[in-house]
């Protein structure tokens, strides 16, 4: 049986090398031309003696998945690829090349069982968690597409499928993997993790020491529209997921980034601008206000120009720290999840 080595650490593979014999700096080579040259191919490696290329090649495997679709949008910044796994599990992830750096989203899950009613992601289920690995295989399918211009990839947003603190072990594999010099380079502060809110994982987090940025998904003001549409909130309240963000803007020093989705007629009136300026009062917070991605299978759409400006004033006057979120890509369904429903859809036909 061969082995997987892709995802591994350095230290990782020294260990797993080193009953062959082989000594530790083959080990920094093999990492180097993993995630820093785009090769998978142990045969390419051509700073390793031969024999010892054949050998790898007879031990392991280097699995990175296959990119089965990619799509350019029309603004020619955005790029959203289908990344398959052997078990034909298949995951998106987007490039956005915006202008203070080149950005990736990246999937922590095969689907989603949050069953977010707004969400594409959640529409056909959890599959699986996917590995430090399958995370980095995004990430670098991402910065293979950027090399060609002499660039790099600059920050890291966990936001794509699935709920990464249920996935934590491998997620935060990834995150220190990512991080490391041999690996990506990415610092800490540009990596952002987004969840929906599962307190005891929040805490966890905010207790590594780990100086990345906490995106919470907010989408309503109170617990009761929260639990419509969030299920998650249901067993964790607003009032509660709200205390575990600051602590973790606490023990980090660093500020929260709360998502608020605008969906016409449904969490955008006067009323619930207020009661979202009334719950970030006070608190560490940046606000991204996110006009709804319409999902095909759902009925939510975006709020009026005039209803969004409406609800906008009211966080003007009431001083709440916002930014509105820039659309890249949605004639590539780019929004999470689409992409990979269009995928299935088509295999059921
Ligand atoms: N499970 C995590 C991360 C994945 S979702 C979380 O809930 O945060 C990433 C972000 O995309 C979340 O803020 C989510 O609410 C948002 N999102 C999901 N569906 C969307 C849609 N149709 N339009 C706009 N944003 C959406």
């Amino acid at each position: 049986m061969t082995k997987n080595i892709f995802g591994l650490t350095l230290t990782e593979l020294k260990n797993e090398l080193q009953p062959g014999g082989f000594p530790p700096f083959r080990a920094k080579q093999i990492v180097e031309w993993l995630y820093q040259k785009n090769t998978y191919d142990f045969a390419a490696m051509t700073n390793l003696p031969l024999p010892l290329r054949q050998q790898l090649t007879d031990l392991y495997t280097i699995e990175t998945g296959d990119v089965i679709v990619k799509r350019e949008a029309k603004d020619k910044r955005t790029t959203k690829m289908l990344l398959e796994f052997t078990d034909k599990a298949a995951v998106e992830t987007v490039l956005m090349r915006q202008n203070y750096g080149n950005s990736i989203c990246v999937s922590s899950q095969v689907g989603c069982n949050m069953g977010c009613t707004f969400c594409a992601s959640t529409l056909n289920g959890l599959q699986r968690n996917l590995t430090t690995g399958e995370m980095l295989a995004q990430a670098l399918k991402s910065q293979e597409l950027v090399r060609k211009d002499n660039e790099r990839i600059n920050n890291i947003v966990i936001m794509g499928s699935g709920e990464p603190l249920l996935n934590y072990d491998n997620v935060l594999g990834f995150i220190r993997l990512v991080h490391e010099k041999y690996c990506m380079d990415i610092g800490y502060r540009n990596i952002t993790l987004s969840t929906s809110g599962i307190i005891p994982m929040m805490r966890k987090l905010a207790d590594e020491d780990l100086p990345i940025t906490l995106s919470v998904s907010l989408h309503a003001p109170d617990d009761e529209l929260r639990s419509q549409l969030m299920p998650v909130n249901k067993r964790y309240k607003l009032e509660n997921v709200m205390k575990a963000a600051d602590y973790y803007a606490e023990k980090t020093k660093r500020r929260i980034t709360y998502e608020y989705i605008l969906i016409n007629e449904l969490n955008d009136n006067i009323a619930q601008a207020h009661a979202l300026a009334d719950l970030l009062r006070n608190r560490l917070a940046n606000l991204n206000i996110i006009p709804i991605n319409p999902v095909k299978e759902r009925n939510f759409d975006r709020p009026s120009p005039q209803r969004m400006k409406t609800f906008l004033a009211v966080l003007d006057k009431r001083h709440v720290n916002y930014t509105v979120r820039k659309e890249m890509g949605t004639d590539i369904d780019a929004a999470c999840g689409q992409l990979r429903n269009a995928y299935l859809d088509a295999e059921n036909e």
